[in-house]
């Protein structure tokens, strides 16, 4: 009841697309019985769970907040969905984002605008920025996002809270729309490490249903609990601070931040990472050839939206379903796509991105020989007023710079809600550790917190 109306007084935050309030009650007047007559259900006992709208839910809607998908319903369960049913949790809705997750403002929605809670005259971050506001707002203890490329930990930094991704493979992707399938990752919400520590461990582990993921044992969250007082080997890139759309706040606030880390025991060293202009054009190429691929089972005819307009010739009607069901900004990407994979460019720039990923991830690897965890901004600037940058994909595209790398190879990252901007906004810092050690990632996050 008290997140249903939460989720009442907040609506003009547009965060949810549909809230399933009857089934929410239902389940938690279920969970109270179950509770006094055996006790705790599961580990996630009654925790109220929002999702973002490219996560299947048995029976209900599922869009990408896009046209094409009017009128789908998910036909099963995400396997990270059932793994928090499983153990007592209760989903209260779906989650506005920007359409098929592509973007980092939430302004590319078929739903309209999400406002950012701290001040609704700004975005939230995308793409999951429905689920970020949710926790933002207190809508719901924990949500669920998706990272291609930032859009946990982005729209995590944008609203004052955690946004972490896990390694790729951690959770299973069954039932997630795919972007970028060798990039994307479900990643969770939420205002304690603690809490997050739990749904990471719920949600992960091997599934035959998605051979990507990693059987690496869970990480546990027993193994996060409690604050160590190891030091640890940290490092940055110097190239991150060179930036030069960095605001100076967050440079001086990350600065003073390492001094303190340097003070408290922990080594911190500046690094040459050299490849750092190459993340972002790298993560264009490759996700956007991914994505015109994955988007063309999306025609018109075997689900979703379909055109009014009468077609004899199947090609045609197919442009007509795919002209008037997707967005602008999904159509960019998918002819962005379809021209990087086209014969003429294919080794100019696929097979050249394909390359750099390689060498990113041999350097990320040796990296990791010597060092615990790279830390970052997790954005070059806090969050941005709406509109302003709707006109320059480019400015946004380059705004990725901090978060794609760990989607280009692999590892894990957070964003932690640790500062503070002159304009009132909140901003965070990015950690990120070797691939499949979050037990590090989260123990470390909270030594910083
Ligand atoms: N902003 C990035 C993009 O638009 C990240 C998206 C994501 O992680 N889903 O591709």
């Amino acid at each position: 009841h008290y997140y249903l109306q939460q989720i009442e007084v907040s609506s003009h935050l547009n965060a949810f697309v549909e809230i399933f309030a009857e089934e929410a009650l239902t389940n938690a007047r279920y969970l109270d019985e179950q509770r006094s007559k055996n006790g705790l259900h599961g580990k996630l006992h009654g925790v109220v769970i929002g999702i973002k709208d490219v996560i299947s839910f048995k029976g209900h809607k599922l869009t990408a907040s896009s046209h094409i998908l009017d009128g789908f319903t998910s036909v099963y369960n995400a396997t990270a969905v059932q793994c928090l049913l499983d153990e007592g949790a209760i989903i209260i809705g779906r989650q506005n984002c920007d359409e098929f997750a592509m973007g980092s403002s939430n302004e590319n929605s078929a739903y309209g605008h999400v406002l950012n809670a701290a001040d609704t005259t700004r975005v939230p971050g995308g793409s999951s920025g429905g689920s970020a506001v949710a926790v933002q707002a207190g809508l719901c203890m924990l949500s669920l996002g998706s990272d291609t490329g930032g859009s946990v930990r982005q729209p995590a930094d944008f609203c004052g809270i955690i946004g972490l991704k896990p390694s790729y493979g951690r959770i299973s992707r069954y039932g997630l729309i795919a972007y970028a399938s060798s990039f994307d990752q479900i990643g969770i919400f939420g205002t304690s490490i603690d809490d997050v520590a739990l749904a990471l461990e719920v949600m992960s582990g091997a599934d035959a249903y998605d051979s990507t993921v990693n059987d690496a044992p869970p990480p546990a969250a027993s193994a996060v609990a409690g604050v160590d007082n190891a030091t640890y080997k940290l490092a940055y890139f110097k190239e991150s601070l060179e930036h030069p759309g960095l605001d100076p706040e967050i440079k001086a606030a990350f600065e003073l931040f390492v001094k303190r880390l340097t003070d408290a025991g922990h080594t911190v060293q500046a690094i040459d990472f050299e490849l750092l202009d190459y993340v972002v054009p790298t993560y264009y190429i490759l996700t956007t050839a991914e994505a015109s691929s994955n988007l063309s089972r999306y025609d018109g005819v075997k689900f979703g939206y379909r055109s009014a307009e009468k077609s004899d010739d199947l090609s045609v009607f197919y442009k007509q379903n795919r002209s008037e069901g997707f967005g602008k900004e999904v159509k960019r990407r998918i002819m962005l796509g379809t021209f990087v994979l086209s014969a003429g460019y294919y080794d100019a720039y696929y097979t050249k991105a394909q390359q750099i990923r390689q060498i990113l991830s041999q350097k990320t690897q040796a990296i990791f020989g010597q060092y615990d965890a790279i830390l970052s901004p997790t954005v070059p600037s806090p969050a941005f007023k709406i509109g302003e940058k709707s006109n320059d994909p480019i400015e946004m595209f380059l705004a990725d710079i901090y978060t794609v790398f760990a989607n280009l190879v692999g590892i894990p990252g957070i964003s932690l809600p640790l500062f503070q901007h002159s304009n009132g906004m909140p901003f965070g810092m990015q950690v990120m550790t070797s691939q499949m050690n979050e037990v590090t990632l989260l123990r470390l996050s909270k030594r910083l917190m």
